[in-house]
């Protein structure tokens, strides 16, 4: 019998009995927990096998509500939140003592937001505690942006997905901590820094190097297809260099009429950033069912939800 379910009241009753549930978002798919459950914390790690030095983000119903989970907000920090939630940002901020360690993988600090997505926000909504919730794949792996995904991934091993339907943003959200009480991108996401340029000023992107190993969101690789995959800005020799190969093609616009191609899918013909970052992860999945020799991936404008892409797309060709 199929685990997923559009039944708000039994994601309600199982995680009040300490049990994992994946929640649709607007970014991806979470695999959802009770933050002050040690049992149910302790079967997101196992059941994605994830690292514990990889701490989780938090998901809370409201602004409101992050006073319970954070000691100290800067001003910046308040500005954004009050921009952007519910929605795809991150905040990394000084946590309470309450917040358990194995949340914050034993750091001073806990990412919390809230997401935008009315299902999750009604399930919130009706739980006394907030939701630990990494995406919904193995470590490493694709992440999911269909309930689809996550039965595939997962089958028996969880109890139940709530069905939201397809996640509109499609990417992670955008990680923010806070130095000097000044912003700083951990990670590029479904929010463009352009667009939280214009609220709070210049923000600086932390180098990846500095961040890794505390956030794996910044491995150099991570959401990554089976398939060997490259990235490339010259399809025309790319696909000259796979002669004879079974190739995929993961296209932004394009259509190459005159090329002998196993399998292509174009993100968005109308050259729509938002539209390609919500196909991306169903796309490689896809892809990755084809029993390709390779995929070829074609990097996107380097600018707005681009880049956040490209990011994405850099990852999941790393060896
Ligand atoms: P996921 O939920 O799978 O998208 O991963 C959550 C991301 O948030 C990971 O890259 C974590 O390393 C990052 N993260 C969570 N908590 C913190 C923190 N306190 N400081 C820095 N990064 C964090
Ligand atoms: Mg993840």
């Amino acid at each position: 019998m199929s685990i997923i379910s559009k039944d708000i009241s039994k994601a309600v009753a199982l995680l009040n009995q300490e049990e994992l549930v994946a929640i649709p978002t607007e970014t991806v798919y979470g695999l959802a927990g009770n933050i002050y459950s040690k049992k149910a914390i302790t079967s997101i790690f196992e059941t994605k096998q994830r690292p514990r030095f990889n701490p989780l983000i938090v998901h809370i119903p409201s602004l409101d509500y992050l006073e319970k989970i954070v000691d100290y907000i800067p001003e910046k920090a308040k500005l954004l939140a009050n921009a952007f939630w519910p929605g795809p940002i991150t905040l990394v901020l000084k946590k309470k003592n309450t917040i358990p360690d194995i949340i914050t993988a034993g750091k001073d600090t806990v990412a919390v937001r809230v997401p935008n997505h009315p299902t999750t926000l009604e399930l919130l909504n009706q739980l006394s505690f907030p939701l630990a919730a990494p995406s919904a794949n193995p470590f490493n792996r694709i992440s999911p942006t269909k309930a689809v995904h996550v039965e595939d991934y997962f089958k028996e091993k969880i109890k139940m997905v709530l069905d939201g339907g397809p996640c509109k943003s499609g990417i992670e959200s955008t990680i923010i901590g806070f130095e000097n009480d000044e912003p700083i991108i951990y990670r590029l996401g479904s929010t463009p820094i352009e667009d939280l340029e214009n609220i709070v000023g210049k923000i600086a992107i932390k180098n990846k190097k500095d961040i890794a190993p505390d956030a794996p969101g910044m491995l150099e690789r991570h959401y990554a297809p089976k398939t060997k995959t490259i990235l490339t800005d010259n399809l025309q020799k790319a696909i000259k260099d796979y002669k004879g190969r079974r190739i995929g093609l993961l296209l932004y616009d394009d259509l190459l009429n005159d090329e002998i191609i196993d399998f292509k899918i174009v993100l968005s013909k109308e050259k729509n950033l938002q539209e390609a970052a919500s196909k991306l992860y169903d796309a490689l999945h896809q892809l990755d069912k084809e029993d390709l020799d390779i995929i070829i991936a074609e990097r996107l404008p380097d600018f707005g939800l681009g880049k956040s892409i490209n990011d994405r797309l850099s990852r999941a060709t790393k060896n």
